[in-house]
């Protein structure tokens, strides 16, 4: 910190009005002269009758120039020189060397030892004053900036960390919002403050207390270097974190753990070993505040309360996106258990074949059975699996349990139907995905014939180059396998034909927003139409799903589309529902009643 201290002041030091030239020489005739030379040109002119002097003067003063004599007893020119360019502080002071006249060889010495000029003795009158004015003036010049620049720096950054002060913060956080209004996206303010550390400063020192705060900072930037985030340090013991995103919840609480997680690693202070931590508060904009001051005012209050929360922990300014927050955290942490837990169920939705009301399929559709939260739907949960990579465990138990279950009730002797499973992208590592099947198909011994993957369009689309050769490889060996392949929730993606011919798909199934409407909305209508005459021209199956009303059932049944999935006939079942459904129908098999706007009886 003492060190600290005299760089700041030592930067802040503005220039004199006059130039300081230092004049050095053990004749006082000699210095007489030089300041009778001088004296009406506005100098501030101060002596050295030798060596030690001169060197403890330039110390004191830090002049602009040095008029410098060659010889003097005891340390002459050339060591006081020597002197000066070792001394970091006055490594660039301006020094002009008096000698006598033409000494070639004392020119050279003072070459080497570092003399910027020379003169010699007798002076010239005219030469001297042009001499000393333009060094002078050079060197102030050369402080001007040098200052300028200081203070530049002083303005905008924080001279312990070097991080952005709140100043320079302020400024890019009006660009950041600037520009987030123009994008629509949003801007995250962080603000990060150290748990107890005062007690730190107080204990171990302000030396070791400013050392942490380094640390910290480092730490911060590191953690967000790739973010294009701004870091900076609004005072004391707080830091700001700022960055622009369009997913708050997700982005927010990831930085904010990985961050907390950093700050809490053990750092080596003085050779100590040390742990501190952070509470940090979050605000966002636009929903927290339109402006720079009040989103800081309104982050730092949220800092309080995760300080008063416990530490260690962040909060959001907004209580519902704290709400969102956790309950996100919880969720993630929570499914990562789900499988060791045996938390996951299976339900089962039946398809129905329009023209004969058969039963001739299924859709195996996951839920979380939480222990507190009861049963949480997939819409809630795959997408979060999906993006921390536990989908492809989930998507195995799901297969798995698919064909197990499938195999069993053949084995218990109701007729066979196939089962249909949803296969996300990121479960796609075609080799990968292959051997699993084929795994699973083997273990459970059920035919491939009755299993269906469920795949969506993007899937097919997105993938270029390798990776594409490699599922349609996959595809094609599915499908020779017998497995059948289906477009899941069709006509919301790009409905592109060529892939449809590219790809070994059996079965379109048409999403569940164009069933919806069929009956009301012309549009939906027609591309249902579509979508069903594209399907038979291709000879692909056709499903419809959502179906929930007896006047979609209708429309679908003229436009022969071929099998029906939805409320209408049953929801997604738990299997011992579903078991009673294939009871009924082995007894009965024709579903569907004759007159086609009623459920049939079995239901
Ligand atoms: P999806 O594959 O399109 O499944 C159809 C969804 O529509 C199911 O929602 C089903 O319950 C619902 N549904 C069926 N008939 C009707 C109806 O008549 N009316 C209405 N309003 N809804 C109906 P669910 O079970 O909530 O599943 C949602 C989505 O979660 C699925 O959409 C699928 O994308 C995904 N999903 C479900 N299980 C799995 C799975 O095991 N793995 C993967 N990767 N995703 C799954
Ligand atoms: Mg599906
Ligand atoms: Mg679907």
């Amino acid at each position: 910190m003492p060190e600290n201290d005299a760089n700041t002041s030592d930067k802040k030091k503005t220039i004199p009005e006059k130039s300081t030239i230092l004049i050095v020489d053990d004749e006082q005739v000699a210095r007489y002269t030089v300041e009778v030379l001088l004296s009406k040109e506005g100098y501030n002119l101060v002596f050295a009758e030798n060596g030690e002097e001169a060197l403890k003067k330039a110390e004191e003063l830090v002049p602009d120039l040095m008029l410098l004599d060659v010889m003097m007893p005891g340390m002459d020119g050339f060591e006081v020189c020597q002197h000066l360019r070792a001394n970091k502080r006055l490594g660039e002071l301006p020094i002009v060397m008096i000698t006598a006249l033409d000494d070639r060889d004392s020119k050279l010495r003072g070459i080497k030892a570092g003399a910027d000029d020379f003169m010699s003795k007798p002076f010239d009158r005219a030469e001297l004053r042009a001499r000393v004015r333009t060094i002078t003036r050079l060197n102030r010049y050369r402080r001007l900036i040098e200052t300028e620049e200081q203070l530049a720096y002083l303005a905008n950054y924080d001279t312990l960390t070097d991080l952005p002060n709140r100043s320079l913060l302020m400024e890019r956080m009006r660009q950041a919002l600037d520009r987030a209004s123009r994008t629509h996206q949003n801007v995250a303010i962080l603000v990060l403050g150290l748990d107890n550390f005062q007690i730190v400063n107080d204990t171990l020192g302000h030396e070791e207390g400013d050392q942490m705060l380094c640390e910290v900072a480092q730490r911060l930037t590191q953690t967000v270097s790739t973010m294009g985030a701004t870091v900076a340090r609004l005072s004391g013991d707080e830091f700001v974190v700022m960055f622009d995103t369009d997913n708050l919840v997700k982005d927010v609480s990831k930085v904010v753990q990985s961050l907390l997680e950093k700050i809490s690693l053990q750092m080596k202070i003085d050779n100590q070993e040390m742990v501190i931590t952070a509470s940090i508060g979050i605000s966002t904009y636009p929903t927290d505040g339109s402006e720079v001051s009040l989103l800081l005012k309104n982050a730092d209050t949220a800092m309080s309360r995760a300080k008063g929360a416990g530490k260690n922990t962040y909060q959001f300014f907004t209580a519902k996106m704290n709400e969102a927050a956790l309950e996100r955290l919880i969720l993630e942490n929570q499914l990562r258990k789900v499988l060791i837990n045996n938390e996951l169920r299976l339900y089962y939705q039946p398809q129905i074949e329009l023209k004969s009301g058969h039963l001739i399929g299924m859709e195996a559709l996951v839920r979380w059975q939480h222990p507190e939260l009861g049963l949480i739907s997939p819409i809630k949960f795959v997408p979060v699996a999906e993006e921390i990579g536990l989908i492809i465990d989930i998507g195995k138990w799901v297969l798995q349990t698919a064909c197990q279950q499938n195999q069993e009730w053949q084995r218990a002797g109701f007729p066979p139907i196939r089962v249909s499973v949803n296969v996300s992208s990121r479960q796609f590592q075609p080799r990968n995905l292959l051997e699993t099947i084929k795994e699973i198909l083997i273990n459970s011994e059920l035919n491939p014939i009755y299993l269906e993957l469920e795949l969506t369009e993007s899937l097919l689309i997105e993938e270029e180059g390798d990776n594409e050769n490699n599922i349609l490889a996959l595809l094609t060996e599915l499908r020779s396998m017998g497995v059948q392949i289906a477009i899941d929730d069709f006509g919301t993606g790009y409905s592109s034909l060529s892939y449809l011919k590219r790809f070994p798909v059996t079965t379109l199934k048409i999403d569940r927003s164009f069933v919806q409407d069929i009956c009301t909305d012309e549009n939906d209508a027609a591309i249902t139409t579509a979508i069903i005459a594209m399907a038979h021209s291709l000879r692909l199956s056709i499903v419809a799903e959502g179906v929930e009303t007896s006047e979609q059932v209708a429309f679908l049944r003229d436009k022969q589309c071929e099998i029906i999935q939805g409320y209408y006939f049953s929801r997604p079942l738990p299997v011992k529902e579903m078991t009673q459904i294939l009871e009924k129908v082995t007894k009965q098999p024709i579903y569907l009643m004759k007159n086609q706007t009623e459920k049939f009886s079995s239901l």
